[in-house]
């Protein structure tokens, strides 16, 4: 059920089923909206920082064209070329490459200096895939002749802006010149100055435009408190909440499309007209929900992440997470519903045992403790001492730095 997103988005079964077990369940923005385009072909252009997803919006549908054109029995050449400003970053895409196609059988290697070079030229002698590389030592080795780029099929450049501030740029365009003209091509960068913008029209064919900022709400005008409670009594505290006329104009969000229809379907049996609207409704079910909430005919929209995407009402009063979201950029988004235009606005959400690690990650995104309400109705399942037991401060290792760099954007 959780992952009905990402295979709604084209991805195949052992892709669907890796990112399962990385507890990926709702593509972020821009992989909702890059990977249909990369799987149709398209090339791209990703105006995104690091913390947005854009490395799975790229690898996965990289992945999934590899593994389908793979010819079992020939030599492994080198199809897709990966190329990064920094040696950290080349790493990291390549654990990513490593997470993502566990179920499938490509090679990949990563090529970057500082260390030695014997191992990076056996692994090119075995023959891989992908190879993810920063342009130094790439460049060192073709020329040795120890790299072939002809069978290149998909170039991915990711940081463009860094490469340029590296004075990489040069060296990037000496590489490409080496990759067959006939080629999918993504580039991604934080910032597009000039000299970026340039080389995006060189090496990209039509490309769609991907830009993923972030969110300009200042979260700080909005006023947000966490309740918690037991799974189970959530539907109950939510229809007791909305008791309150001056929850007027509010949206709810849930994880799944199931879930909104549930809550949805609760709410009305309440005598609460509200709408849900996510990816499974019909593109005029979903304009009519949105109208009717406009107008104020019904008074609460539950919605998922990716359908509230793009969602411009203003005057929301609320916004109620009846389930905190797993990427915890999607807090963010989510709570930028409310408080537009200059209005205040207020975000509530609701959590349950099992959210208290997402509610940690939100913490360290937004940079500071939400306010926990005790709700004395119903009984919460869990303790303050374990909601606060670990420190906001201790972060998980491998995106701690990211996750600061986007809480200080927000
Ligand atoms: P990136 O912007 O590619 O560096 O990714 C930022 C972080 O978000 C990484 O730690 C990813 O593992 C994580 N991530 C990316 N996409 C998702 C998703 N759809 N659900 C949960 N985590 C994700």
């Amino acid at each position: 059920m959780t992952n009905t997103c990402f295979s709604e988005l084209g991805l195949a079964e052992p892709l669907v089923r890796a990112l399962e077990s990385a507890r990926y369940s709702v593509p972020t923005p821009i992989q909702a909206r890059a990977i249909p385009l990369l799987l149709a072909g398209r090339d791209v252009l990703g105006v995104a920082q690091t913390g947005t997803g854009k490395t799975a919006a790229f690898a996965l549908p990289l992945l999934q064209h590899l593994s389908k054109t793979r010819a079992e029995g020939h030599p492994v050449r080198t199809r897709a070329l990966i190329l990064a400003p920094t040696r950290e970053l080349a790493i990291q895409i390549a654990d990513s490459l490593a997470t993502y196609g566990r179920h499938l059988k490509l090679r990949h290697a990563v090529i970057v200096g500082g260390v030695a070079q014997g191992p990076q030229r056996k692994a090119l002698a075995r023959g891989v895939d992908i190879l993810v590389a920063t342009p130094g030592r790439l460049l060192d080795l073709m020329n040795q002749g120890q790299v072939a780029l002809d069978a290149v099929s998909h170039l991915v450049l990711d940081e463009a802006d860094r490469m340029l501030d590296m004075g990489f740029i040069r060296d990037v365009r000496r590489i490409i010149s080496a990759v067959p003209g006939r080629r999918q091509s993504l580039l991604f960068s934080a910032t597009m100055p000039g000299p970026v913008e340039r080389l995006a029209r060189e090496i990209l064919t039509e490309p769609a435009r991907i830009e993923v900022t972030p969110e300009a709400v200042t979260v700080d005008r909005v006023d947000q408190r966490v309740r918690r409670v037991r799974a189970e009594h959530k539907r109950a505290l939510l229809v007791s909440m909305l008791a309150d006329p001056a929850l007027a104009r509010v949206i709810v969000f849930t994880r799944t499309k199931h879930g909104a229809n549930r809550v949805a379907a609760h709410l009305l049996k309440a005598g609460i007209v509200a709408d849900a609207l996510h990816g499974n409704k019909t593109q005029s079910a979903r304009q009519r929900a949105l109208a009717r909430f406009r107008i104020g005919q019904a008074r609460v929209l539950v919605a998922t992440d990716i359908a509230a995407r793009g969602i411009d009402v203003d005057d929301v009063t609320h916004v109620i997470n009846f389930e905190l979201p797993n990427v915890p950029e999607s807090y963010v988004h989510r709570i930028g519903r409310t408080a537009r235009a200059g209005a205040a606005g207020a975000a509530i959400s609701l959590c349950d045992s099992s959210e208290t690690e997402y509610l940690r990650d939100i913490e360290r995104l937004i940079g500071r403790r939400l306010e926990v309400v005790n709700d004395p109705h119903p009984a919460p399942d869990v303790s303050e001492r374990e909601l606060r037991s670990r420190p906001a401060t201790k972060r998980r290792p491998r995106r701690s730095r990211r996750r600061r760099r986007s809480a200080a954007a927000a």
